[in-house]
């Protein structure tokens, strides 16, 4: 059986490299979720996938048109929608500016679910760190481990912006700042469900928080 280890948290508490850095010392794949969503966003805006009204009105992604595959080795990572390496351009702003009300849509967080689940149970690796905003709580509330990983708003606004001009991380403050409000109406992130364990990044720094989060792990 794969080992699951769950890592939950808000935009810019460091779980991307963090979780990446975590598999790699453990041998583990590592499984990034957010680039499903970014990818989808994408792939919505460039119109390779097209969309239809839900009955509640809701603009729903055909989600059944949506190719996509990701790498899992945290050491050689790249995200793909049909044959197009997209693993940049789903770091772009205007991708972070759509993602969230992709996101939003029951249809689209059920099909990530399973795909998730499905990409580590085939994932033939003895391990994946998970990473996401719903995976302790939702996508994988049996995982192995299941870690928060916070810091204060102030601290992850400031990681986010160290490498950006002031004009830029003033957008990137609100971007932050709003995605989190927006994407927190359909998962809390900042609270750790039972059985949770939290690990708080806001005085450590990346070896540091690495180093607590593989002593929960290795508990
Ligand atoms: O983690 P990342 O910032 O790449 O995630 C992009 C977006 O994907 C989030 O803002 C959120 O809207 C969505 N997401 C989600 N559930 C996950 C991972 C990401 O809703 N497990």
């Amino acid at each position: 059986m794969v080992q699951i280890i769950a890592i939950d948290g808000p935009a810019g508490s460091g779980k991307s490299s963090v979780s990446k850095q975590v598999a790699r010392e453990l041998g583990f794949g590592y499984l990034d979720t957010g680039a499903a969503y970014r990818a989808l966003a994408l792939a919505v805006s460039e119109g390779w996938v097209g969309s239809h009204e839900s009955g509640t009105g809701q603009n729903v992604p055909n989600l059944d048109e949506f190719e996509y595959s990701i790498s899992l080795n945290p050491s050689d990572f790249w995200v793909k929608v049909g044959d197009i390496d997209v693993t940049e351009t789903i770091r772009e702003p205007r991708i972070a500016e759509t993602v969230s009300s992709v996101a939003g849509v029951p249809a689209v967080r059920a099909f990530m679910r399973e795909l998730t689940r499905s990409l580590v149970l085939h994932s033939n690796l003895p391990g994946v760190v998970v990473e996401g905003r719903d995976i302790t709580t939702v996508v994988a509330p049996d995982a192995q481990k299941r870690i928060l990983l916070t810091a204060s708003e102030e601290v992850r606004l400031v990681r986010r912006s160290a490498e950006l001009s002031p004009e830029v991380a003033k957008n990137v403050e609100s971007q932050v700042s709003s995605r989190d409000a927006q994407d927190s109406k359909v998962a809390d992130f900042m609270t750790p469900a039972e059985g949770v364990t939290l690990v708080d990044s806001t005085n450590l720094n990346f070896e540091q928080t690495v180093a607590a989060v593989l002593e929960v792990i290795r508990a």
